[in-house]
């Protein structure tokens, strides 16, 4: 049956549709989010615009709800083809016509779909961009009835950015070829820089912009100090996500393997993704991660543009990402669904000199690698703060808290405490200055400590008098301190001598006590260390996750196995389904009639006609059985109580 929301479209407006309506029929939701209501009527009135939204903020809305309300169909380029799989599939679930144009179409598939595109016979299409820039297509799209262009991931076409894509820059031809269609650019990462290109290159100048909060309230961010990074990760998982599914993210793909088998051996459901395997095996594993729960998907930063798995319980980085856009759209993929998510990362000095050296070793301009360097920079600082995550990285991106504090981060719930440096920092940059600015940390460390191995007695380095100096510390705690000062810029990582460390331009000011040099105070003994694994947090997150098993008994576990089921048949991720939320919505309330089942978010017309019978009918019988079980437990301890 058509839907008839959408079965009005274009016609007298008297009985046209209202974005509210369609809003409750065919998305199944009650309310606009945000700035999305004023966004759907500007597009729909024919106005271009820019949308700056956070993941999961709700931006595909956006442009699905517009392109409903609008004659002709909406074209939607988007980079990323497990993405418009998804999307598609979850329009279909609820009725809307959407059909999808890639390379793994053949002739006549591709065909098909011209055609009903021709005939009026589509409300949105998703196409690649490479594709959408075809003779073939560009001529098919104009001879079509176009109601907008979303151009999804816009930041695609910045050349500065990390989802760089050639493609994009050819996008630029649609305000030519296409000057009454309006384009709606959207893109969840919104620094200054790239949000100029977008508008450059997409021809949006005088568009207003939307700027959602980029607030991600839900995501606890927490960043530690690197010790033995797959032992901190295990403790991680097993201590607060045991079961739940979440992305851990390494730099190389050899690291990728390592990880992956290290936690499939602690007993944690994890699979590798990289470039380098096989393309069967590597679409397998994300199909796994999907569609099944509780997966740990360990992966090269190639895995995630465009996964919308809403229930990523959690984001953890083994390495040091490049900058601040690309850790805020990583961590971004977790809690997707608004419920508590973690951000984790361990991090080290390491890091530091290996980012460095990538860009110290990259064939861009020196223009390029200024900016990559300051972007890093900027992440370093962020690792390194002592104050509240969240307003450092909103702060980042042009936001400003409204508290100063957010009581979600690390920082906030454990506040680290802070002392003067100075005497540390000087004790290091005169051993460095003393070699001869040619050593790495270990060495570095031996003399601070005093300690006579062969490396330092044949340099002779034994008899310096920086030799023994720092005995009053350990290791690890110069470690962090030398991580520390290299973070704040009073030491460099070496461009040619790879882990030599040499002095910058603030050294000098360090040494002669006019700079201070506040150090975070890093605890002498082991068990005391900033991430160890029993955190405050940890024993928190460990009862919550004590409690789910219970639940998968109750109504949410048939509910789940019904979804299960479901998403097999369709062949389609669960969350097509039916998301979590919803799925919570029934088991909460237990709805027995269809106009109950309607009132839940994420019901709209289509799934209530396609599953309507099947939950009310699942939600009776467990109640049935619930009754029963109460009944023989009253009757139980009724006997028991006899006999007493
Ligand atoms: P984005 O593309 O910005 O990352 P999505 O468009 O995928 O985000 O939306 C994220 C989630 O939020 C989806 O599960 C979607 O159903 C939900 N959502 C979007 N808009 C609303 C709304 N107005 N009310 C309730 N849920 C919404
Ligand atoms: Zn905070």
């Amino acid at each position: 049956m058509p839907n008839p929301a959408i079965a009005t479209k274009g016609q007298n407006s008297a009985i046209a549709p209202t974005a509210q309506s369609v809003l409750h029929s065919v998305f199944g939701l009650r309310a606009f989010r945000g700035a999305q209501e004023e966004i759907v009527r500007h597009v729909t009135a024919g106005g271009d615009c820019l949308v700056l939204m956070p993941t999961g903020g709700g931006k595909s809305l956006c442009y699905q709800l517009p392109s409903l309300l609008r004659e002709g169909c909406g074209v939607v380029v988007s980079p990323l083809i497990a993405l418009m799989r998804d999307q598609v599939a979850g329009l279909l679930e609820a009725g809307v016509k959407a059909a999808v144009l890639n390379s793994t179409l053949s002739w006549d598939e591709a065909s098909e779909i011209e055609q009903r595109l021709l005939a009026g016979g589509l409300d949105l299409l998703y196409i690649a961009p490479e594709r959408l820039l075809t003779p073939r297509c560009l001529a098919v799209l104009s001879r079509a009835r176009l109601a907008l262009f979303a151009i999804d991931e816009a930041h695609c076409v910045s050349q500065w950015g990390h989802d760089f894509r050639p493609e994009y820059i050819g996008l630029s031809l649609l305000a030519e070829r296409f000057p009454k269609v309006p384009r709606i650019a959207l893109t969840a990462t919104a620094d200054n820089l790239t949000r100029r290109e977008i508008v450059d290159r997409l021809v949006l100048n005088g568009a207003p912009s939307f700027v959602a909060s980029f607030d991600r309230p839900n995501i606890q961010y927490e960043i530690i100090d690197k010790k033995n990074a797959q032992t901190q990760l295990k403790a991680f998982i097993t201590e607060r996500h045991a079961g739940d599914a979440g992305i851990v993210y390494c730099l190389s793909r050899a690291k990728v393997e390592d990880t992956a088998a290290a936690l499939t051996k602690a007993g944690i459901a994890a699979l590798p993704y990289h470039a380098g395997l096989d393309s069967d095996l590597r679409a397998r594993n994300q199909d796994r991660f999907l569609n099944e729960d509780g997966i740990v998907i360990v992966a090269t930063v190639a895995f995630g543009m465009g996964i919308d798995k809403p229930d990523v319980r959690f984001v953890a980085h083994l390495d040091l990402p490049k900058n601040i856009e690309a850790y805020y759209q990583e961590t971004g993929r977790a809690g997707r669904d608004g419920k508590p998510a973690d951000a984790w990362m361990t991090y080290g000095l390491a890091d530091i000199v290996q980012q460095r050296r990538m860009i110290d070793e990259s064939q861009g301009a020196e223009a390029f690698k200024r900016v990559s360097l300051d972007k890093l920079n900027a992440l370093v600082g962020l690792a390194e703060t002592t104050h509240c995550r969240r307003t450092r990285l909103l702060g980042y991106f042009g936001e400003k808290l409204e508290a100063s504090k957010c009581g979600n981060c690390d920082n906030c719930l454990s506040p680290p405490k802070v002392r003067d440096g100075s005497v540390i920092a000087q004790k290091l940059l005169s051993s460095v200055y003393r070699t001869g600015e040619r050593f790495g940390a270990a060495h570095l460390i031996d003399i601070l400590t005093g300690r006579e191995t062969d490396r330092v007695k044949q340099f002779g380095h034994h008899q310096l008098s920086v030799f023994g100096i720092g005995a009053n510390l350990n290791d690890s705690q110069w470690r962090a301190a030398l991580r520390q000062v290299v973070a704040l810029g009073h030491l460099r990582p070496d461009s040619e001598a790879f882990g030599a460390f040499k002095l910058t331009e603030s050294s000098r000011d360090v040494l002669k006590g006019i700079t201070a040099v506040m150090l975070r105070e890093e605890p002498a003994d082991a068990a005391g260390q900033r991430g160890a694994s029993k955190s405050k947090r940890g024993v928190k997150f460990a009862a919550i996750s004590r409690e789910a098993p219970s639940q998968s008994t109750g109504l949410l576990g048939a509910l789940r196995a019904w979804r299960s089921e479901m998403a097999r048949k369709h062949g389609v991720p669960a969350y097509v389904v039916l998301n979590d939320a919803t799925l919570e919505g029934i088991a909460t309330t237990s709805p027995r009639t269809h106009a109950q089942l309607r009132a839940i978010a994420g019901i709209g017309d289509k799934k209530l006609e396609r599953y309507g019978d099947a939950l009310i009918a699942l939600v009776a019988s467990k109640a049935h059985c619930a009754s029963r079980a109460t009944q023989g437990r009253a009757a139980a301890s009724g006997d028991f109580g006899g006999r007493r």
